[in-house]
């Protein structure tokens, strides 16, 4: 046999919760070693957040660049050069890695590659194609996050994709067929859209972005796809798929009627499975739900005390930002902080055309929880900064107690909403009211008025509007 090597806290996983777990670990005073079977950064840096937004910001530039002719700008053959396009965005992903990589060596961290596997609660063994080598640790920190779900008559090929798979294009499509509507799905959609793909998308519900996003919010992005001639088809029932050597012909069934729609490709995003079997859990005896999920408690721990389960393996929004900050929590309580989680402040963000934001409670989801709550709205197009960006599509609505104004919840829709968002988040972490915001003073002429507007709405004071 392996003669085990000892570690403090073993992390299982280096993307973004696991990577941010063994640094806090680390700066607590463990001994920490991460396992990584793939590529260090995860999902996140290397076929998820990361690479999406650069595709994305680089549809962006090229679509404004074709369609600005009513701030005077006329670009006349307007080229893409879309290997360079997939180098850019490959450089961003290799920096990012790489600074990972450095931290983690920066921190003294153990950087292990190969698979893990429990062997007990104390004890896990690392296989690579030509080793095996046990570990003992005091501690776990199970990161192993999620993979995309596959659905059996859309088995993954050369043309009927994942998200990863779309990432890698070598060409942009001239047509695709994306299945499921959620945030994975439009963002990927309309970045192709903007590279000028024809898009289809088939959504089972009845509206797109569904999950956590009221319909006056994916909406707009609804308006804005169409703009681009994509076609967005609701309550569609995806059922199979024919290739050939040059694309694919989807069908599916909506209101009781079969249809079929030709593509080059297929891109399939129907949500994502946790990475939990096939590690051993039940040799320790880890609970998981029936759908595979990791129970923890509110330090993150898992059934088994010393073992505990971070990130996309946990309930809650599947979020590179969650896995983070319980990553933090689980290192802290390892360490025997009091740290909890608390997810009301976590947001969420599309990074859509406009893009979406939300955090805290919406109006339902408000009321739902017995709470009193008013919704105050301002519009973009009421402010001069969103104007004069000619970005005038959406508004922050924010939600507030009745009884004293504090801010419960905040959805934005519009340009830049994935960081105006932060300053809400920041409002419900401190307990901050709507008073708090009104009275700070932001710098003219900034999207961020838009927020203080919102909040004088919610005082009945706003100056911008009658
Ligand atoms: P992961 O990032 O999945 O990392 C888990 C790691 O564990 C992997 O590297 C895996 O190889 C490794 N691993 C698994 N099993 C083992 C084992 N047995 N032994 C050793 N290693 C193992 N989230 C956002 O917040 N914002 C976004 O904009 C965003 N965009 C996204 C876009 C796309 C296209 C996708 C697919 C996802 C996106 N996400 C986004 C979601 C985000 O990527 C995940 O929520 C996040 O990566 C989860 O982090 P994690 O640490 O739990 O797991």
């Amino acid at each position: 046999g392996d003669f085990p090597i000892e570690t403090d806290t073993l992390v299982i996983g280096a993307g973004p919760g696991g990577y941010v777990a063994a640094i806090r670990a680390a700066q607590l005073g463990q001994k920490v070693t991460i396992v990584e079977k793939g590529s260090i950064g995860g999902v996140c840096l290397n076929v998820g957040c990361i690479p999406s937004k650069a595709l994305i910001s680089a549809g962006h530039r090229f679509h404004e660049a074709q369609h600005s002719e009513d701030m005077g700008i006329i670009a006349e053959n307007v080229k893409l050069d879309f290997s360079k396009v997939q180098a850019f965005k490959d450089s961003v992903v290799a920096k990012l890695v790489g600074g990972v990589g450095s931290l983690l060596k920066g921190n003294k961290i153990e950087v292990v590659s190969g698979e893990a596997y429990f062997v007990d609660e104390n004890n896990i063994r690392v296989l690579t194609e030509t080793s095996s080598q046990t570990y003992t640790f005091k501690d776990c920190i199970i990161a192993t996050g999620s993979t995309p779900i596959e659905l059996p008559a859309f088995k993954y090929t050369k043309r009927v994709i994942n998200s990863t798979g779309a990432l890698a294009l070598k060409e942009v499509p001239e047509s695709l067929v994306v299945i499921g509507g959620g945030y994975i799905g439009t963002e990927l959609g309309g970045a192709f859209a903007n590279f000028g793909t024809k898009i289809t998308i088939l959504e089972g519900t009845d509206e797109i972005l569904s999950a956590g996003f009221e319909k006056q919010m994916s909406a707009i992005v609804k308006k804005n796809l169409k703009k681009k001639g994509a076609e967005i088809v609701t309550k569609a029932l995806a059922k199979g798929v024919e290739e050939t050597d040059t694309g694919v012909t989807v069908t599916y069934e909506v209101k009781g009627e079969e249809k079929k729609v030709e593509a080059d490709y297929v891109l399939v995003t129907v949500g994502r499975r946790p990475n939990t079997a096939e590690m051993g859990l039940e040799q320790v005896g880890i609970k998981t739900t029936d759908r595979g999920l990791i129970e923890i408690d509110k330090q993150c721990r898992t059934n088994i005390k010393n073992i505990y389960a971070i990130g996309d393996i946990v309930s809650g929004p599947p979020l590179a930002h969650k896995a983070s900050y319980e990553g933090k929590i689980a290192a802290e309580a390892i360490a025997g902080q009091t740290s909890e989680i608390d997810y009301l402040a976590i947001p969420a963000v599309v990074f859509s055309e406009p893009e979406l934001a939300s955090v805290g409670y919406n109006e339902a989801e408000a009321k739902e929880a017995g709470i009193e709550a008013v919704a105050s709205k301002f519009p973009f197009a009421a402010n001069g900064r969103a104007l004069s960006l000619n970005s005038t599509d959406g508004f922050v609505k924010l939600i507030t107690r009745k009884e004293d104004g504090l801010v419960i919840g905040a959805q934005i829709a519009g340009t830049n909403a994935s960081d105006m968002i932060a300053e809400l988040g920041l409002a419900i972490e401190a307990g901050m009211t709507a008073e708090d915001i009104a009275m700070t003073i932001h710098a003219h002429p900034t999207l961020g008025e838009i927020t203080m507007e919102a909040a004088e709405v919610a005082l009945g004071t706003p100056i911008h509007i009658v």
